[in-house]
């Protein structure tokens, strides 16, 4: 990396501040949920025109879009920033995505300044949105739509409790589960019937059971949402919805297994019968961070000043992402960065964090952070040629049911 360039992006995006400010307050200000980002759209395709990117609006799917710089110079490596803007129902921005838009929109501004500053550098940027990742997997929709292909690594970052480069991201598959019983009359002839309640009680106990002897990292969480029309009839139909997280692909197949068990036993206890359905189509993959990758942006990160604190601690914050699928297909990082000390995603306070003028400085350093990453790999084929190489042996690991 060469001075000029962490010159140059911090000059970039330091002047843009005011405005990159404004883009992320126009987003926070409206919030919008999945698939229905239309305001988000507008204001971040309008942004990336006004930096003179090409742009494709409503790309594969409405409120998707990609925006393009390509250097004078021929070849060199096509880097990926990824920009997130939905919000969530009833408390807005509480997951921190319009910082998400900016921080994205800033690093981009500041690669491509770095791009035309240099006619020997060769490469191109690809800024991608990506709709619905509270819950829609927008980005398992463009990996099988084909946006990724041809794109060598992928970066984005996350507002969270923690600055972490390497933050544990789980696998998460759902499990949509009935049983079927048989209604009797609760009090004249309860003999005669099938009890779903009372299996779908069982389920939720042998999970509470076997969540004993699971290991620390993954999660197995559930509700019952139908559990009967009227205590004086045996229930003859019930409904659970399950979560199963771990932090491998290999460890979330075992893990399912014995899931299933509980659900199987349950129904053979009370003479119920299960049907369950492990929704692969929408299943968040976890987040393999690429350590290459990540250690670059470690690097860069705190010669800005920034304290990784959340790669040290032991009880790492643990969620799903969309991006998890995205690190499954190409080199993928995802880091997190503190914007509250005291409060979590996905409450009210975090929506107020995400929204206030102290979240601004943090955002513009991960910006800047990953402008860095990207125009190092972009001048070092070397490097990249290695990320690839870390990104195949991780592939290879991830598989293995521990
Ligand atoms: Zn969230
Ligand atoms: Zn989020």
């Amino acid at each position: 990396m060469s001075d000029t360039d962490f010159d140059i992006v911090c000059a970039k995006i330091d002047e843009e501040r005011e405005y990159l400010n404004t883009v992320s307050q126009d987003i926070w200000t409206k919030p919008e949920l999945q698939y229905k980002e239309f305001h988000a759209h507008a204001v971040l395709t309008a942004a990336l025109t006004k930096y003179g990117f090409s742009v494709e609006k409503h790309y594969f799917m409405p409120t998707a879009f990609k925006g393009e710089y390509v250097s004078k110079r021929a070849g060199g490596a096509t880097i990926a920033v990824l920009l997130e803007y939905d919000a969530l129902p009833e408390i807005g921005h509480a997951c921190g995505h319009n910082l998400i838009a900016e921080s994205g929109l800033a690093a981009a501004i500041g690669i491509k300044t770095a791009m035309e500053n240099d006619p020997k550098l060769a490469g191109k940027l690809v800024v991608f949105g990506t709709p619905a990742e509270e819950g829609g997997g927008g980005k398992i929709r463009l990996i099988e739509l084909g946006a990724f292909e041809g794109v060598d690594a992928a970066m984005m970052v996350h507002p969270a409790k923690n600055t972490a480069a390497s933050p544990n991201m789980l696998s998460i598959i759902r499990c949509h589960l009935e049983y079927k019983g048989k209604e009797a009359h609760a009090a004249a002839y309860p003999w005669e019937g099938k009890n779903a309640l009372d299996a779908a009680v069982a389920c939720y106990n042998n999970i509470s059971l076997l969540r004993q002897q699971i290991k620390p990292a993954c999660r197995i969480h559930g509700i019952i949402t139908k559990g009967g029309v009227a205590p004086n009839i045996i229930p003859g139909d019930t409904k659970m919805e399950l979560y199963v997280r771990a932090p491998t692909k290999g460890e979330l197949k075992g893990l399912q297994k014995r899931v299933e068990a509980c659900i199987k036993s349950a129904a053979s206890a009370t003479g119920c019968e299960a049907s369950f359905l492990f929704d692969e189509s929408n299943s968040y993959e976890n987040l393999m961070t690429n350590k290459i990758m990540a250690d670059i942006f470690t690097v860069y990160g705190e010669r800005l000043g920034v304290d990784f604190d959340g790669d040290r601690k032991m009880d790492k914050q643990a969620g799903s992402t969309d991006m998890g699928n995205v690190s499954h297909t190409l080199p993928s990082i995802h880091p997190f960065f503190s914007i509250t000390d005291k409060y979590t995603n996905h409450t009210k306070e975090f929506t107020e964090a995400s929204g206030s003028p102290n979240a601004q400085e943090i955002t513009l350093t991960m910006g800047k952070t990953m402008a860095l990453t990207a125009l190092k790999i972009m001048r070092n084929p070397e490097i990249q040629e290695e990320i690839t190489k870390q990104f195949q042996r991780d592939l290879e690991n991830d598989l293995k049911i521990d």
